[in-house]
């Protein structure tokens, strides 16, 4: 628990982010997670996974942008993205997922309308193209923004998703609020350190609330997307989407790559459609850090790596 919250303050400290992505090692562990740094790196992954009957979501890696340059630059990596997608004809089976913050909703004066701004050619983009763009939830402080973006995508592109994190209190009233026609909504538990003002601490009490939510958004009328690597939520799923009689085309699971990619193959050839999330780009660091503060395994790898190096 406490290695948990180090790593993840660590997350957000430069400093250490130019001593961790500085060494060689680092980068070859990285590689496990992440589709590669250049565009035509993560192509080539996507082609794979579709090859191996995946859906995927493509994540330009990038967050906590602080001036508006660096934002229109995420805008134009999102914008290649598409128009390097379109030529594979996956439509639906591609899509992209973005995080507010690289688009400058940080920005003191004017961040939410920078970001609406700036994401907004994009999801046009992937509308155009058959497909859609989900909006990546931050930290706590930015869960009010980034669904206020939701609403105003969503009234011209109402396939815009959005994702809840289980682990906030609020968050029961918000996956009711979502469960509505055309919603999608990807479930996680949650990625960040956040305060016992706003959010469960105890792994149990968050794991009950993903239930609650997964309940709630599986028996609603929106498209329920269930981001998770836990088999006692994924078997939830499964047994929901029985009793409720949803068609496959419904609903998803979604999974990290490089996490669990066999029961994401098994899952897929069972006829459930699977999205691998798939991040690419040169800012791994604060994913990468996330990725080894959720599970002592990961870390573990990492270290073993450094010790044989
Ligand atoms: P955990 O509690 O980490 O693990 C539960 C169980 O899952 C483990 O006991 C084990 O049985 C199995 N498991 C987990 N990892 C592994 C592994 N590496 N190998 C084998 N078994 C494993 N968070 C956000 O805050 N915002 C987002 O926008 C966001 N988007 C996401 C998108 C997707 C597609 C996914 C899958 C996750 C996303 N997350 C996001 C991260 C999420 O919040 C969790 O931090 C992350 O998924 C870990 O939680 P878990 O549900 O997999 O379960």
């Amino acid at each position: 628990m406490l290695t948990q919250k180090a790593l993840l303050a660590a997350a957000r400290r430069p400093g250490l982010r130019r001593v961790v992505t500085g060494t060689p090692v680092t980068r070859r562990v990285v590689e496990r997670f992440v589709a590669g740094e250049s565009l035509p790196e993560a192509i080539e992954v996507v082609q794979a996974l579709s090859a191996d009957g995946l859906a995927v979501t493509l994540d330009h890696l990038g967050e906590d942008v602080t001036d508006r340059s660096e934002a229109r630059r995420t805008r134009d990596a999102y914008l290649a993205a598409l128009e390097s997608l379109a030529p594979l004809g996956l439509s639906r089976a591609a899509e992209v997922s973005v995080k507010l913050s690289a688009f400058g909703q940080a920005l003191p004066v004017g961040g939410h309308d920078l970001a609406l701004e700036l994401v907004r050619p994009v999801v046009e983009a992937a509308t155009a193209l058959g497909t859609t763009v989900t909006l990546d939830m931050e930290d706590s402080r930015t869960v009010d923004a980034t669904l206020a973006v939701l609403a105003e995508l969503r009234r011209e592109h109402p396939g815009t998703g959005a994702v809840l994190q289980a682990m906030l209190h609020r968050t029961e009233d918000d996956a009711r609020a979502l469960a509505v026609p055309g919603s999608r909504v990807r479930l996680v538990k949650g990625a960040y350190q956040e305060p016992a003002s706003v959010a469960y601490q105890e792994k149990a009490d968050v794991d009950a609330a993903y239930g609650r939510c997964l309940e709630t958004l599986v028996r609603g009328p929106g498209y329920p997307m269930a981001g998770t690597h836990d088999p006692r939520f994924v078997q939830q799923k499964l047994d929901l989407v029985a009793e409720t009689g949803r068609s496959s085309d419904s609903y998803e699971f979604q999974m990290l790559y490089g996490i669990r990619p066999d029961e994401q193959t098994r899952l897929a050839a069972e006829g459930h459609t699977v999205r691998a999330y798939v991040p690419y780009g040169a800012d791994w660091y604060g994913y990468f850090m996330r990725r080894l503060a959720e599970r002592p395994a990961n870390l573990q790898f990492f270290l073993r790596s450094l010790a044989t190096k």
